[in-house]
């Protein structure tokens, strides 16, 4: 593998992987995993079939025997010519996360994180989630068999992942609050007790998980570059994973251009695209953050840098939706193309409609729209659906029964 440190992203100073913490102890900026490209290294790559350990030497885990697997990525990239001639765009490609092993792209990062946590003798884990990192988290660490405890806010997270928390043994807690409170308990508890090791994205060790969904894209389109790639965001560990993944490919020389990253977010919760279309060069924190899309309901973004700088280096940008326009995308994908996502993912391609239409995407450039989790996990949206499009009802009894459901056909 190649070799790597972790580096603060704010000073750049370097520290050991073993002793460092999730902040930089001069600066407190975020840290992140630096490989030494400059390198020369033949991977075998070509013999591997597409997942997250296809690329094991670009992910910062030394030995295998360590490594906590439940068969994650290698997620398909689906050509969308249905919803793409409805949006006037021929290339679209939504890479469905919804595949992945707990239902969504978590595992990529989470399998990476707790091997690492295996390999430096962690026994328990913690993390504040909105429903995805928890169910991931329970999941990867039973296969581990290590003890695990999750954060969530009460009454804000989708029954499918509480349910997926619960059945595979997690201590769960739910806190009164929404998830920027329960985050800050988890990493004041994590800084307490050092027993607990934090499994939320300022741990670098799941950013680099998640970094190979952008490995994968290249490969599924021939080591061709997108020219924009569209990410539902919350906290905005796994768009500035994935532009991360693009540079890593990039400064290997295996493509030569990066992508357009765009960043959607929830109108009511929406701290990022704030600051990007007012040019700022911090995300201020928005309190009470409101949408159907729970996955990204944040209002105090972790990642914010990260996110910044990858929009920005990437000429790409942030847009916001309504909680209408990330319902009808949902349903759009779901009937047009037989995918089907939670709301949260569905934000991506309701950013993409509302861009395209500002004349920000090109009808002839290829694009990619990452949908995040599974539809699956949040049955609340049936609630939400008009009447129109739940089904009929139909007596069966009696003689005209036949007749009566052929008139509804
Ligand atoms: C976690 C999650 C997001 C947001 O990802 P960030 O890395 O926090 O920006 C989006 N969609 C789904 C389904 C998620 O689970
Ligand atoms: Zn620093």
């Amino acid at each position: 593998m190649w070799s790597y440190k972790l580096q603060c992203f704010e000073c750049q100073r370097g520290f050991p992987a073993q002793e460092a913490g999730f902040r930089c102890k001069i600066c407190g900026g975020l840290l992140e995993v630096i490989f030494d490209l400059a390198e020369k290294r033949e991977p075998a790559w070509k013999s591997r079939q597409l997942s997250v350990w296809k690329y094991r030497e670009l992910l910062p885990v030394e030995k295998e025997e360590c490594i906590v697997s439940l068969a994650e990525g290698g997620t398909g990239l689906h050509h969308c010519k249905r919803l793409g001639r409805k949006l006037g765009l021929k290339k679209l490609y939504v890479k469905n996360e919804g595949e992945n092993p707990t239902g969504s792209f978590k595992d990529r990062g989470m399998t990476v994180a707790i091997s690492k946590a295996r390999e430096l003798g962690k026994k328990k884990v913690l993390c504040a989630s909105t429903g995805n990192t928890a169910a991931s988290l329970a999941a990867y660490s039973a296969r581990a068999g290590m003890e695990c405890i999750v954060l969530m806010p009460k009454g804000k997270v989708a029954g499918g992942k509480m349910l997926q928390v619960i059945m595979h043994g997690a201590k769960l807690i739910q806190v009164r609050g929404d998830f920027d409170q329960a985050l800050e308990m988890a990493m004041e508890l994590a800084d307490k007790r050092r027993e607990f090791y934090l499994m939320n994205s300022i741990n670098p060790f799941r950013l680099e998980g998640q970094k190979t969904l952008a490995f994968e894209i290249l490969h599924q389109l021939g080591e061709r570059c997108p020219d924009v790639v569209l990410l539902p965001v919350g906290n905005g560990g796994n768009i500035s994973a994935a532009w991360k993944g693009f540079s890593e490919f990039q400064q290997l020389k295996i493509v030569r251009d990066r992508p357009r990253m765009m960043g959607i977010q929830a109108e009511k919760a929406a701290p990022i695209a704030r600051a990007v279309k007012s040019r700022q060069s911090k995300v201020r924190p928005i309190h009470n953050p409101q949408t159907i899309a729970t996955a990204i309901r944040i209002g105090s973004p972790a990642s914010w840098p990260k996110v910044l700088r990858a929009i920005r280096e990437s000429k790409g940008t942030a847009e916001t939706v309504t909680d209408r326009q990330i319902l009808a995308a949902q349903k759009e994908l779901a009937t047009l193309e037989g995918i089907f996502v939670e709301p949260a993912s569905a934000a991506s391609i309701a950013g993409l409609k509302k861009l395209s239409e500002d004349g920000q995407v090109d009808p002839s450039e290829t694009v990619v729209c990452v949908t995040t989790g599974h539809g699956l996990k949040d049955p609340s949206v049936l609630e939400r659906l008009p009447k129109s499009q739940t089904g009929y009802n139909l007596e069966i009894t009696g003689a005209s029964r036949l007749e009566r459901l052929e008139r509804v056909l």
